[in-house]
């Protein structure tokens, strides 16, 4: 199966202003396959250059391989996938989106279909605040599902950049029905560590999620309130500690994602995590803000970038 890569929200050469590339993204959500179909929108964010793309690629061949037992393969990268490269230059600005939406099935029948989506721009060198803020929120507002992607641990600003983030998307948000703003959220911490402390996987990340966002007594009001915050504002949150991928992946300048350069504790836990976000029974359906309890449409997730970018731009 085909496919390409497709930047939606783009920065205009030498402005501030961002653009949405429209008839782009609804190529992708006007399918007749999918304009029916509850959608499933898979993002990732976080600082560059911590393999972000890399990891979307890993998504996107479960996808492509339908979550096929040996879904994996021998190689990681598809022809023309995410982009990812050793070195410092940035490959993308802005979100991009996988061109093929990819249809699954869960038990009950139900047909929902998942939209990949990359981001570039938080926090690089050539990106502002402002900016960083901007396709952060805008990730969250149109995801039912955001990979929040750290290095090492969880730190204090890294919850204090995602309020940041959250607040502003929600300020953009007018008729959110008093439900929480953001559906599911993934720290998911790369190179982890702490391992001696805590093991890898989904049931330490979850202790380690708990007792970073412990309120404590002893903590000043701030920091309480930023803790309360997040708790309120995401259905969801879960915590995945990831081991490094390895030294052999690294070095080699060529890399093209052969699976024999990578760490296998790296490529064994890539196994468990990829399914617990794509396994049909895992996904989670994008929801609409307009109609309460329906799965959001294509038309709605169009209008909700249109409305964002606007917001931004004025
Ligand atoms: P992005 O800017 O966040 O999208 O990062 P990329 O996916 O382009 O990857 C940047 C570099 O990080 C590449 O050289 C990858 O091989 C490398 N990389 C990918 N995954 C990991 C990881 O889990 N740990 C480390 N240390 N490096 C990684
Ligand atoms: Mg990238």
């Amino acid at each position: 199966m085909g496919g390409h890569v497709v930047p939606i929200v783009v920065q205009k050469e030498g402005s501030r202003e961002f653009e949405l590339n429209e008839e782009a993204l609804m190529s992708v959500l006007h399918r007749p396959e999918v304009r029916d179909t509850a959608l499933c929108v898979v993002s990732i964010a976080g600082a560059f250059r911590k393999g972000k793309s890399f990891f979307m690629n890993c998504l996107l061949k479960y996808c492509m391989n339908k979550g096929s037992p040996d879904w994996l393969g021998e190689q990681l990268q598809p022809i023309g996938g995410f982009v990812w490269r050793a070195g410092m230059e940035r490959e993308t600005t802005g979100i991009s989106i996988w061109s093929e939406p990819f249809l699954f099935t869960k038990s009950t029948g139900e047909k929902v279909a998942v939209i990949l989506m990359d981001t570039q721009g938080t926090f690089d060198l050539e990106t502002s605040a402002q900016e960083s803020t901007f396709i952060f929120a805008l990730t969250l507002l149109a995801s039912s599902v955001t990979v929040y992607n750290l290095m090492n641990q969880i730190q204090e600003d890294d919850l204090m950049n995602l309020q940041t983030f959250s607040s502003y998307g929600v300020l953009a948000q007018e008729n959110s029905h008093g439900t929480r703003s953001f559906q599911k959220l993934i720290f998911l911490v790369r190179d982890w560590s702490h391992s001696f402390e805590h093991d890898f996987g989904h049931e330490e990340g979850k202790n380690v999620l708990e007792k970073v966002l412990k309120v404590k007594e002893e903590q000043e009001p701030g920091k309480q309130r930023l803790r309360q915050g997040l708790r309120q504002s995401f259905e969801e949150l879960e915590c995945y500690l990831m081991p490094h991928i390895g030294t052999s992946a690294l070095r080699d300048r060529n890399f093209k994602g052969h699976l024999e350069q990578l760490a296998p504790l790296f490529v064994e836990h890539l196994k468990l995590l990829v399914p617990r976000l794509l396994a049909p029974e895992n996904l989670v359906v994008k929801r609409s803000c307009v109609t309460l309890g329906m799965p959001a449409t294509a038309d709605e997730l169009v209008e909700l970038f249109r409305t964002f970018i606007k917001f931004f731009n004025d």
